[in-house]
């Protein structure tokens, strides 16, 4: 810390260090404003995609942002994937594993694996950096107090689940008493039988039973592509009905698919507005939530309002 008998540092020396000056920083602050005051008490489920987690740097301005929005008011919801972290554990095992149609064939040993990646490693490692930043953070799995209730997708597939139902009371006590719940996607078909779910459906099917202002997806590219080999084809913003013209003109591929899907459910279900943003740049949800730069791709009922400020392409 600077000398308290020294003079305090002029515009120019902060700039030097930090590169903003304090009307730039407290003009930041003041845009922030009435975001801050109209998402106040709102429930935000974020959902951080496997691929987003692997940059330290950027794992721990997430958990700084998700603290911030619990600080400012807002009751941030965690839900995690792991996909690449449970291949890498079962490539250690030298397990194989068959694919169809993209999804990996889950056998018992798999299960285990991916239940223990997601629930043992992965959340646990989102709880400690939340808790680091002096936030209290609770992992759950799914199977807790019955949370999600899942049923095998395919029986092909072994032990692939989809949701059939959630149930939210657990969450919403945690948010009641200010707690920042991480939830693992495993479900569990109430007679005992675990389920590996894909993150996406479960962030959407809380947030719409939560009802809540925003369900955003950290993910690992700039947005819905028209093109996905071209970051210019970005579509800024879209609605239900057109995101379902885009999926039958054959526009979404790979982990696209289950994400465009959890928009449209997750908007159908209740839930404000649907975010793809991406997770590669720092301090993406504080860009998103509170300024004036709309990123990534949103996603709203075909009749919903503007939203507080035009939601256009500029991150610059
Ligand atoms: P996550 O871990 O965030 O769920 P996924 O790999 O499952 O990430 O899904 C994101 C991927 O979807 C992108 O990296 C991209 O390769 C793929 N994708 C396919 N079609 C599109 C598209 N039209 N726009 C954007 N991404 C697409
Ligand atoms: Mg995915």
């Amino acid at each position: 810390m600077t000398n308290p008998n020294s003079p305090p540092p002029d515009a120019d020396d902060v700039i030097a260090i930090r590169g903003f000056s304090p009307e730039q920083r407290a003009g930041a602050l003041i845009e922030a404003l009435p975001y801050i005051q109209r998402f106040r008490d709102a429930i935000v489920v974020v959902k951080l995609g496997g691929n987003a987690m692997v940059d330290p740097d950027l794992f721990r301005t997430f958990a700084e942002d998700i603290v911030l929005l619990r600080s400012v008011g807002l009751q941030p919801v965690v839900v995690h994937g792991g996909g690449p972290q449970i291949g890498a554990l079962l490539k250690r095992l030298g397990k194989e594993s068959e694919f169809r149609d993209g999804l990996r064939v889950t056998d018992a040993e798999t299960l285990d694996v991916a239940r223990m990646v997601l629930v043992g490693k992965v959340g646990r490692d989102i709880v400690a950096a939340l808790n680091t930043q002096g936030a209290a953070a609770v992992g759950i799995s799914g199977e807790d107090a019955g949370l999600i209730l899942a049923a095998a997708r395919n029986p092909d597939l072994g032990f692939v689940g989809d949701v059939v139902d959630v149930k939210v009371d657990i969450i919403q006590r945690l948010l009641h008493e200010r707690f920042i719940p991480v939830v693992s996607t495993i479900g569990s078909d109430g007679k005992g039988q675990a389920y590996n779910i894909n993150a996406d459906s479960v962030a959407a099917a809380l947030a719409g039973a939560l009802e809540a202002e925003k369900v955003i997806y950290l993910t690992d590219i700039a947005g819905l592509l028209l093109d996905v080999n071209d970051p210019a084809s970005i579509i800024p913003r879209t609605t239900v009905s057109h995101l379902e013209e885009l999926r039958q003109a054959g526009v979404i591929s790979g982990g696209m698919v289950p994400k465009i899907q959890a928009c449209i459910d997750a908007v159908n279900d209740g839930a404000g507005s649907a975010h793809m943003l991406d997770g590669r740049i720092p301090h993406v949800l504080l860009l998103e939530l509170f300024t004036d730069a709309g990123i990534g791709t949103m996603v709203t009922s075909d009749d919903a309002p503007e939203p507080l400020a035009d939601h256009h392409h500029e991150v610059s």
